[in-house]
């Protein structure tokens, strides 16, 4: 009998309504005679009672320390764990609840985002040999002393897909608020199209570009494992993005040389003059990225060099450039769009497609940067919805 894991977020178990899909789609594959294991998010998103955000705001995060701030944030996928579980016996199903330590998800102690050090499913084993659906509380592992961690954002996709490797699962299943991965995040291009089918390089590009519909890491980890991961809707039947590793040759002839457009938003641009520097530009590099500054979009030509970093880290980053006496200037409120496909790899054009998109449209673009499976943009977060909904367009994206 093979093992299938099913992982369900935040709006799916939101309210009474989305909770009873969740149950039919566990009962489903149970009925099927399959295994189950089942990985549960927070209920619902910032505002919900039981949402992490919302458990966050009981208190005053200035006064705690990061191990009890772990503590109270992994309660949220107990709740939901608990709730979903007393449904299924309601309905005659008999089924474990466990928390991540339980399940076996043991983690350092980098409390917040602690890394995953191994994966003990014992426990899980034995308890699905009765018959149980398990449920497994996502985002929370537990250190060697027993201390319980959580595993940062989208950490309930990583608990998933963990699982699904460790248990050599037939394929895990990330059941979201849309009908799968699509070709731009529907909420900013409502022409977007589900991808049927899509390979783990494309997708953690995706992924570490900003479409959160699922973390970069589980793909990452799925990808090691060659794990098939489904991603598919609660509240639809449809079939959704099937995950796999790439098939054969490159077809150059396919029409649809791009996968999908995203961004990442909150970016700010800085710019440091080589010349008025006078060439010290190499150390600051260093400086920034030993105060855990990450910079992203580096070009570095003879006269200026250009990077962003995450809006958050604006104060720090002025601190430290002003500190060490450097000209610069800063250009905030921007919008990294990533283009993406290995497809366009060797394809001549690609670029300058994509450069006379958004000129079209009267957006000035502020840099641009390339790999052999992306190509980055950056502009004005103001600027940034009609460039996308442009690029969507350029590369026939809403065609089915
Ligand atoms: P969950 O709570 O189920 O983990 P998330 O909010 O993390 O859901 O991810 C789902 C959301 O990801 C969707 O509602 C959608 O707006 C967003 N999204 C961004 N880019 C994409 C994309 N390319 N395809 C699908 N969804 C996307
Ligand atoms: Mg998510």
């Amino acid at each position: 009998m093979s093992i299938i894991v099913q992982k369900f977020g935040g709006t799916s178990v939101a309210n009474e309504s989305s909770r009873e899909k969740v149950i039919e789609k566990i009962i489903e594959k149970k009925n099927k005679g399959h295994k189950i294991v089942v990985v549960v998010s927070a209920i619902g998103r910032k505002g919900d009672p039981y949402a992490t955000d919302s458990l966050i705001s009981l208190i005053n995060t200035q006064y705690i320390n990061k191990r009890d701030l772990d503590l109270l944030m992994s309660c949220g996928e107990i709740i939901s764990s608990v709730v979903l579980s007393n449904m299924l016996t309601q309905k005659g199903y008999s089924t474990q609840v466990l928390t991540g330590g339980q399940a076996g998800i043991i983690t350092d102690e980098n409390y917040g985002s602690s890394k995953v050090l191994s994966v003990n499913t014992d426990n899980i084993k034995n308890k699905l040999e009765n018959n149980n659906i398990i449920i497994v509380a996502g985002f929370q592992g537990i250190t060697s002393q027993g201390d319980i961690t959580t595993l940062g954002r989208g950490g309930s996709d990583t608990t998933a897909v963990l699982l699904g490797e460790a248990l050599k699962s037939e394929f895990v299943e990330i059941y979201t608020d849309v009908d799968g991965i699509m070709t731009a995040d529907p909420r900013v291009v409502p022409d977007a199209q589900v991808i049927d089918t899509i390979n783990y390089s494309d997708l953690y590009n995706m992924a570490e570009d900003g479409a959160k519909v699922i973390h970069p890491k589980a793909v990452e980890i799925a990808e090691r494992s060659n794990l098939k991961v489904k991603i598919r809707n609660t509240l639809s039947s449809s079939d959704g993005t099937t995950v796999l590793r790439r098939q054969g040759i490159i077809d150059y002839n396919d029409k649809k040389i791009i996968s999908s457009i995203t961004y990442k938003d909150r970016r700010t641009q800085i710019i440091i003059d080589n010349i008025k520097n006078k060439g010290k530009i190499q150390s600051v590099m260093n400086l920034l990225t030993e105060s855990n500054i990450s910079i992203d979009l580096i070009n570095f030509s003879l006269e200026t060099n250009m990077f962003t970093i995450d809006d958050e880290n604006v104060m720090l980053a002025e601190k430290i450039l002003s500190e060490n006496g450097y000209i610069y200037s800063i250009n905030r409120d921007c919008c990294k769009i990533s283009v993406v496909g290995h497809k366009m790899k060797g394809i001549p054009g690609v670029m300058s497609r994509i450069i006379n998109s958004i000129f079209r449209e009267n957006i000035k673009i502020l840099q641009t940067s390339d790999s052999h499976s992306s190509i980055w943009v950056l502009v004005k977060t103001k600027d940034a919805i009609k460039a996308m909904r442009s690029l969507h367009k350029e590369f026939n994206l809403g065609e089915k």
